[in-house]
């Protein structure tokens, strides 16, 4: 059975790459009637982040992309965060050490940091592997009785993977292909630390056994990681899963990693939900609270790196589900493209069901004070929101409908109202008084031949009649925007231009 994780480090709100990241694993598993499980990944306890796991689980659940398995969704495989599984991983250190794969290593950060100085010196890099291990302080170099004083005597030591000697790896990747690596190149990564807490690749391995992962699908930086996790599941003689690398989000320029301050210069969030920093009280902006819908974000998202093959751009999550292939993610960097996300969210708001749309715009009512009835707002709702982006923009596109103009655009008004148009307007008021059906329709025909009777341009009394009714020359269909206002709010703001 397909299983796969998304397994976060709660070290600040995630990232839409981290997004991105648990929607790919979200549809995988899908696809495949597989499990998706959320993993927390909080060993390295200086940067914990107080409220990021919530924030993590929140955004999933925005997305409607939630765990199957994970923290309070127990089964079987937990606890699913690693601070409570604490105990484990020093076990399988320790196997390692015995089975000639790891080391215990006693140098000190002054030592190491010696060491560097002096290779610096040399112009050479230095790396803590074969070709120098012997000469450093570690189980590998002391006597078995030093190396059993010192850890008597509690000194500090944290283990190392022994990495190999003269080999290249064959490495596989679902998106990337067949790689080598050459293991003289690589360091003796250290598994678990002086503070008693694994690192990440061994609690990350170990993990991913534990819990039967089928498929690692996580982001382009932990590629790097991945010659040492094929060489620790050989070491523990384990079978490796599937590795599948996404390609990194890159700016909308093109050139480099998208981060947070590109979506502060250029005016996009670049996280799934607002956040506002524990400790400097700093607030980011989320797309959720930012007006965007959920649909938009994951199909925006979706296309983040991968592609069906065919034209078709707009996918919802099932039929995301239904197509997700791994084998068609992009190998190369996928560039971010704020408006390519507001066209996206247009879509779905075109999408959208009115009685949803009218909920959402009734608290934008409630909050100016506006009330009005609930057919009456979804009806306003049907007719505006082709002009609409956001539910926000329903009220900039039609406040009209709840509220007379309280100003008139002096540019628009200038181009509507000349000499007598007022006259004409008061005319027009008197005519209207005794019109009875007032249906956009009928009224349209009334208000046409009386203007064919006044022989003036229609525009002469359109556009000053949009500037009464509006504020602007705007909006939908003036017929319709009288009908829904109605005969005596229409006469009444008639009436309000004239004077
Ligand atoms: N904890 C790692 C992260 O924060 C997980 C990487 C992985 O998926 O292996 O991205």
């Amino acid at each position: 059975k397909v299983r796969v994780r998304f397994a976060p480090s709660p070290t600040g709100p995630l990232h839409i790459g981290g997004v991105r990241t648990a929607l790919y694993n979200y549809l995988f598993a899908k696809k495949h009637g597989g499990d998706f499980v959320l993993r927390i990944e909080d060993t390295d306890q200086n940067r914990y982040v107080d409220g990021a796991e919530d924030y993590i689980i929140e955004s999933l659940n925005w997305c409607g992309i939630p765990y199957d398995e994970g923290p309070g969704k127990e089964k079987g495989f937990g606890p699913y965060r690693q601070s409570e599984r604490k105990d484990k991983y020093r076990e399988y250190a320790e196997k390692l050490i015995e089975s000639g794969n790891a080391y215990y290593a006693f140098d000190t950060a002054d030592e190491l940091d010696a060491h560097r100085k002096d290779h610096e010196e040399k112009g050479k890099t230095f790396i803590y592997n074969w070709h120098n291990r012997e000469k450093l302080k570690n189980s590998l170099s002391l006597s078995q009785e030093e190396v059993q004083k010192k850890i008597e005597a509690e000194e500090p030591y944290v283990i190392r993977f022994k990495s190999p000697q003269d080999e290249i790896l064959h490495l596989k990747d679902v998106i990337r292909g067949d790689m080598e690596i050459d293991t003289n190149i690589l360091d003796d990564k250290v598994l678990f630390k002086s503070d008693g807490m694994p690192t990440y690749h061994l609690a990350n391995i170990v993990d991913d056994h534990l819990m039967e992962i089928t498929h690692v699908i996580r982001g382009e930086e932990w590629l790097p990681s991945l010659a040492l996790h094929y060489m620790l599941y050989r070491a523990f003689g384990w079978d490796a899963p599937q590795f599948a690398h996404l390609p990194l989000i890159m700016k909308p320029q093109g050139k480099g990693k998208l981060s947070k301050r590109d979506g502060d210069k250029m005016g996009f969030p670049v996280f799934p939900l607002e956040w506002k920093d524990p400790k400097s009280g700093d607030i980011s902006a989320g797309y959720r609270e930012d007006g965007y819908f959920p649909e938009a974000v994951v199909n925006m998202l979706a296309f983040l790196g991968w592609n069906p093959g065919t034209e078709e751009e707009f996918f919802s999550l099932e039929e995301l589900t239904n197509s997700f292939e791994l084998e068609r993610v992009h190998k190369g960097g996928a560039k971010f493209d704020p408006e390519k996300t507001k066209w996206f969210q247009q879509h779905y708001m075109q999408e959208a069901d009115d009685n949803q749309l009218a909920d959402k715009f009734d608290e934008i009512l409630k909050e100016k004070e506006v009330s009005a009835e609930r057919n009456y707002v979804k009806d306003v709702v049907a007719l505006i929101k082709e002009r609409a982006v956001f539910v926000e923009d329903l009220w900039e596109q039609g406040s009209f409908f709840f509220i007379a103009p309280t100003s008139f655009d002096p540019k628009d008004s200038k181009k509507a109202w000349k000499d007598g148009t007022a006259e004409l307007m008061s005319e027009l008021k008197e005519y209207l008084t005794t019109v009875d059906n007032f249906q956009a329709e009928p009224l349209q025909e009334a208000v046409k031949s009386w203007i064919k009777s006044k022989e003036v341009g229609f525009g002469k009394v359109m556009m000053p009649l949009r500037i009464a009714l509006v504020g602007a020359l705007q909006g939908p269909d003036l017929y319709k925007i009288a009908e829904f206002i109605g005969k005596e709010e229409t006469l009444n703001r008639i009436q309000k231009a004239v004077d």
